[in-house]
């Protein structure tokens, strides 16, 4: 966390475990180091929605308002229990799992079970769907942040896209690629960070050039790979 800091960063996000000693343990933690913004996410790790809201309002007087947000807390597509901690958490909710696709964010929206939706463009089937829960969310003052799965710099690419073009997000999460450690597109068509996110890299379409040895593969240069496997 320290490096962290010392490098610049304004936010992070942490993954709770669902336990209410060592989640607020882990928050208050990361919070005495780090002095920027928190997103957290439970990843449903929490069964009981009572205990999620104590142990977030918990978090929450002891961190205060730097704590942004809260995935998931609860088993997914249970918009009852999702409503409940909703309505009760000083964190705003946010549907990440339960809202995979347009219609499932539409019944999230219609329940009035979270503040907020995680869109990724992967599991809403693209930019398309995930530009209808944009829509859908801003006409009912339903936040959105943007998400992803495990993905390469080209589909952050595109993510980086939406996030540019798209009104009513307060966040994106877009670092899957970083995980990674070839690139399949060349270094500087690599999404940069600007402003707190991952911008366009200002050249056409997604932005992004295949990374020279993936063209050999595509052409059909079977040793290049068996050197890239
Ligand atoms: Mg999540």
């Amino acid at each position: 966390m320290k490096l962290y800091r010392d490098a610049g960063l304004r936010r992070i996000k942490l993954k709770l475990s669902g336990n209410p000693e060592e989640d607020l343990k882990r928050v208050t933690s990361v919070a005495d180091v780090f002095p920027g913004e928190l997103t957290l996410d439970a990843n449903q790790g929490y069964m009981d929605p009572k205990v999620a809201v104590k142990a977030l309002n918990e978090i929450f007087n002891t961190v205060g308002k730097r704590v942004m947000l809260i995935e998931e807390p609860c088993p997914k597509g249970d918009l009852e229990k999702m409503r409940y901690v909703s309505e009760k958490s000083e964190i705003p909710v946010f549907a990440d799992e339960s809202a995979a696709t347009f219609e499932d964010a539409s019944k999230v929206i219609e329940a009035s079970a979270a503040k907020g939706i995680n869109i990724k463009l992967q599991k809403a089937g693209g930019i398309y769907w995930a530009s209808k829960i944009a829509e859908i969310a801003n006409e009912n003052n339903v936040l959105l942040m943007v998400g992803t799965m495990l993905e390469s710099s080209i589909s952050v690419a595109a993510g980086a896209n939406f996030v540019s073009g798209t009104p009513g997000i307060i966040n994106s999460d877009l670092d899957a690629d970083l995980y990674f450690s070839v690139n399949i597109v060349e270094d500087k068509t690599v999404p940069p960070f600007k402003y707190g996110s991952r911008l366009p890299s200002g050249l056409p379409g997604l932005g992004i050039k295949l990374a020279e040895w993936l063209n050999r593969i595509i052409e059909g240069d079977v040793n290049v790979a068996k050197i890239a496997i």
